[in-house]
């Protein structure tokens, strides 16, 4: 009996339960049902086994009459009220979690996944992906010369186009400071690269206006390719040193790391110029 009240009371409790406040309303009204006719059974069953031991103090009907009367509407109004109350409550509790959830996954400025959530997505991402790591060039001159907040409404940007230009299908984050990801599970490499090219010519296109002044900045990439089996960290490290082959061969350019080998079996090239 313990048990099959408590694996009820468990059910009740699942999450999708409380999902909004109507739902938990609408449940607690049909909780409320079956709580009062449980308990007016019982009410009548102990009367009716009072009676038969010829225990009652009082007539059967005016017993019956009684109970009928109180039992159903008081355990009703307590069940229905209790069941709201909870219900509220888990459901507040669940949406404050979800809010919790998401700033913690996303990165602010850029309204973008951070480095965690990519992290996440990546590594559950069981497939073959493509990845590609972006990084503005020289931003410290950018807040250098037209101060933080105008470096801030650049990388809100970058995100607006990178989102743009890669879409549905793909992951983008912001990973760090004016650092970028994008991963795809959906996309073969060498169409991702062809993104990657068009988003980096958007870059270098792109215009924000700040004080009447006009930024502008170019962006390095690094791409890699991972079988389903590797990780993030493998994946990016690839990923990385491409990016660090795109700055050093001069920046505004996207370099390819096409081993799916460990790091140092990569071999690395230009691909834009
Ligand atoms: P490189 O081409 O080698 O990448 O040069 P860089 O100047 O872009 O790289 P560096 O690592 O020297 O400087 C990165 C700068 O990015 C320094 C830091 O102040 C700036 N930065 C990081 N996060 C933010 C941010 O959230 N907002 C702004 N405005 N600047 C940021
Ligand atoms: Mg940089
Ligand atoms: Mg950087």
């Amino acid at each position: 009996m313990f048990r099959l009240t408590r694996d009820w009371v468990i059910r009740q409790l699942l999450f999708e339960e409380f999902g909004s406040y109507s739902e938990v309303v609408r449940k607690a009204l049909w909780v409320g049902i079956k709580v009062s006719l449980f308990a007016y059974g019982l009410n009548i069953c102990a009367h009716l086994l009072l009676y038969w031991f010829d225990l009652l103090p009082y007539s059967l009907s005016s017993a019956l009459v009684i109970a009928s009367m109180l039992t159903p509407p008081i355990t009703f109004i307590l069940a229905t009220t209790a069941y709201v109350a909870v219900g509220f409550s888990i459901h507040e509790l669940g949406v404050s979690r979800a809010e919790f959830e998401w700033l913690s996954r996303t990165d602010m400025l850029s309204g973008l996944p951070n480095r965690r959530a990519f992290l996440e997505l990546f590594d559950q991402c069981n497939k073959e992906k493509s990845m590609l790591v972006f990084d503005i060039d020289h931003f410290k001159k950018v807040n250098d010369s037209y101060g933080h907040q105008a470096g801030d409404a650049v990388i809100a940007e970058v995100a607006r186009i990178l989102s743009a230009v890669f879409g549905e299908g793909c992951v983008c984050a912001r990973i760090g400071g004016e650092e970028f990801a994008v991963f795809s599970g959906s996309i073969p490499f060498a169409e991702f690269v062809v993104l990657g090219e068009a988003a980096r010519r958007k870059f270098a296109d792109m215009r924000v206006s700040v004080d009447e002044r006009e930024i502008s900045i170019t962006m390095s990439g690094g791409a890699a390719r991972a079988l389903p089996d590797q990780a993030f960290d493998e994946t990016f490290s690839r990923a990385d040193k491409a990016l660090y082959a795109a700055k050093a061969g001069g920046r505004n350019r996207i370099v390819l790391s096409y081993s799916t080998e460990p790091v140092s079996a990569n071999r690395t090239r230009c691909a834009a110029a």
